[in-house]
């Protein structure tokens, strides 16, 4: 097992400064370097004659040197290198810029295969700095399907490629295989040596794509497994059955009636708590689709118990806004809540984390930083993470290790399918609020360019005047060097002063004081501030059912999801809601993007759009989930092996024997090392 462990600086290529840089790529043994997988390929594998050739389609052919290269000095700076190349259907023109080392290495008469785009106008057509290799010299940079990797400054995609194909022939006759013939025969997959052969060096696309099934399934075969461990560490943690009391009290004391999701969701989390095990649950909705009445009911019966729950909330003022709506739904049924924000001086923060030891509280809420730091709870019984998206694995893992196993309850507004939920929270159980509270409007969402500017204006004023509320978003704080965002601070006052002298504008953004923070929010709230201007501060959560309307600048600048978050700021309450997106963007693919948007409301729907468009590295960030992102699989095209995957795992972990056999030991020793180091992240 020597080879594998080596370092790539042993590698011919690699020097001192070299591996430094295959470092900051994460890259320092060999085994790093061959799991190191190219982004895509481009198939130089097709060898056409000149004749053949298409304008714009990239292509290998071959042909012989028909002219002496010559290089004329254009200007300074500004070399071309020209010559004719010529097989049998044509002859063709061949230019380089700055790179007269060619004509040492390009010879009059001699064959070469030549990889590059023809373009042409009324001068005829030529090539533009092809790539060549001699045909008597095996093929590396043409005649195959030559692999793209993700590059860094510093190292060019043949150097790496080079230098992987090196570690190749060195160490893989030592690679571990992570699947045992039984299961690879079982799914169809190939091995391991196939697989890391055919995803570097593919012979043809067939062997690509069997590589390419065979590494997803290994990912999210380990991912899945590994997370249901983390589960089964966690199932076997016990505390006392708590008891439930009647939920009508709970109901009769809400505005509302609840939704048949919002109770099946309660009623799971009560059989949880009442079971004897640690509750680790995931509570999935959708935005507005009210999950804070459940976390309140989880509190409600921890208090009942005379145990204490904490609340913890992405920003201080989503949890100043959660104190406010819990206090007000659950004092009177005799919960003490209480409020625990970095914005309090030394002495307040004294006085409340003393109430909280002294069991002087029973709900505590405030930023996930203060309620996981030095705060000592008297009996703490169940911690509520909201919005989760912020909250990963390690997270997860670091406050189980906190006080006596409490029960976990995260929520979530970033809906995302279930397969997928399964196999990212593979360690939560799941309940899902599928259901709006009734009388939701579809929120009609536009998508619109700057010409559309006063007509915009307008509709603002219009809403105002109907007595509803506005919330305008831009992407920056302040003026900043890309003048082309959109910055609140400027924003904000151009309006004020010169669209809307009339109406009372607001700004909110997170440079600001908390303390300012929070009096701009309650006076936008209290209907005091016709419009907001904001920064995405105000993404998650907050709550003011008397805005209909939020405008989004630089709307292109945000994920989908994100945009989604922000829309549903409105259309909570009764009245029909708007949402405008402005962008300059001209991008197609952009504008695809944000039209879906104004097609559907569904946030699951939006999410899986999300993921299609940007993978699921990107969607949750590596540090968010504390484990790699996903190098080889897109879930949305790959949905079928995520499925055979997650079933292969969940037979894995339920069997006795499967986990105890030689075959799998070096999938359990990956597993362990992979999840040991996520804990600490
Ligand atoms: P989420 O956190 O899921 O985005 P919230 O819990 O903030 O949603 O609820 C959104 C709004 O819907 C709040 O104003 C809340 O009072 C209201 N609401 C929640 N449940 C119901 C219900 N069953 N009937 C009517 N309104 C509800
Ligand atoms: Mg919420």
């Amino acid at each position: 097992m020597a080879k594998l462990f080596d370092s790539v600086r042993y590698l011919k290529g690699v020097g001192e400064a070299r591996a430094k840089i295959f470092a900051g790529l994460g890259i320092n043994m060999l085994y790093d370097l061959i799991s190191y997988f190219p982004r895509t390929y481009e198939d130089r594998s097709r060898i056409l004659p000149i004749a053949q050739l298409q304008v714009d389609e990239p292509a290998c052919f071959r042909a012989f040197v028909t002219s002496q290269p010559r290089t004329h000095h254009i200007r300074k700076g500004l070399d071309l290198t020209k010559l004719t190349v010529a097989d049998e259907t044509a002859r063709l023109n061949l230019t380089f810029f700055n790179q007269s080392y060619v004509a040492d290495n390009l010879e009059y008469s001699r064959e070469y295969y030549f990889y590059g785009t023809l373009n042409g106008d009324y001068m005829g057509y030529q090539i533009t700095n092809p790539i060549f290799e001699p045909v008597e010299q095996p093929g590396v940079l043409t005649r195959r399907i030559m692999p793209i990797y993700p590059l860094t400054a510093g190292l060019s995609n043949n150097l790496i490629s080079r230098t992987v194909r090196q570690a190749l022939d060195a160490c893989l006759d030592e690679l571990p295989e992570l699947l045992p013939a039984e299961l690879r025969e079982r799914y169809g997959l190939c091995d391991a040596v196939t697989a890391y052969r055919g995803i570097h060096a593919p012979d043809s696309f067939e062997a690509l794509n069997s590589a390419r099934h065979r590494l997803i399934f290994e990912e999210f075969f380990i991912f899945s497994v590994g997370l249901s461990l983390l589960r089964t560490g966690r199932d076997e943690k016990r505390r006392l059955p708590l008891e439930i009391p009647d939920l009508r009290t709970l109901e009769a004391a809400l505005p509302f009636s609840l939704t048949g999701a919002q109770r099946r969701a309660i009623e799971e989390i009560a059989a949880d708590l009442s079971s004897g095990s640690v509750m680790n649950r995931l509570v999935q909705g959708d935005v507005g689709s009210g999950k804070t009445v459940v976390a309140a009911a989880a509190a409600w019966i921890t208090a009942k118990n005379g145990q204490q729950a904490a609340l913890m909330a992405p920003t201080e003022i989503l949890a100043e806004q959660h104190a406010k709506g819990l206090a007000s739904m659950l004092q009177p049924l005799g919960v003490r809540v209480l409020l625990l924000t970095g914005s309090m001086n030394p002495a307040q923060k004294k006085t409340v984390r003393a109430a909280i030891s002294a069991h002087e509280a029973d709900l505590i809420i405030g930023t996930h930083a203060l309620i996981s730091e030095s705060t000592d709870f008297a009996n703490l019984g169940l911690v509520i993470a909201d919005e989760q998206h912020r909250f990963g694995v390690a997270q997860r893992t670091a406050l189980a290790e906190k006080g006596e196993n409490p029960h976990l309850l995260v929520m979530s507004a970033t809906p995302i399918p279930r397969t997928l939920a399964l196999i990212l929270y593979g360690d939560l159980d799941l309940s899902v609020i599928d259901e709006l509270p009734p009388g939701r409007q579809r929120i009609d969402t536009f998508l619109v360019g700057e010409d559309k500017r006063a007509r915009i204006n307008a509709f603002i004023r219009k809403q105002v005047a109907s007595g509803h509320q506005v919330y305008i978003v831009c992407p920056a704080i302040e003026e900043g060097e890309d003048e082309s965002l959109r910055s609140a601070e400027v924003w904000a006052e151009t309006l004020q002063k010169a669209v809307f002298p009339d109406l009372r504008v607001a700004l909110l953004h997170g440079k600001m004081k908390p303390a300012q923070k929070e009096e701009t929010m309650a006076a936008f709230a209290r209907g005091e501030q016709n419009i907001l201007v904001a920064t995405t501060v105000i993404e998650v959560g907050v709550d003011v059912p008397n805005a209909t309307l939020i405008v989004i600048e630089n709307a292109d600048r945000f994920g989908l999801s994100q945009l989604h978050q922000l829309r549903g700021r409105v259309g909570r309450g009764g009245d029909k809601s708007y949402c405008v997106l402005f962008t300059s963007n001209r991008n197609p693919e952009t504008l695809t993007r944000l039209k879906a948007l104004c097609k559907t409301n569904d946030g699951f729907e939006i999410s899986r759009e999300d993921l299609a468009l940007r993978g699921p590295g990107d969607f949750f960030g590596t540090r968010q989930h504390g484990l790699p992102a996903f190098k080889v699989g897109s879930l949305e095209l790959d949905m079928h092996t995520l499925q055979d995957a997650q079933a292969a795992a969940a037979e894995f972990v339920t069997s006795e024997e499967l986990p105890t056999l030689e075959a799998y030991q070096p999938l359990m020793e990956r597993i362990r090392a992979l999840f040991s180091s996520a804990g600490e992240a």
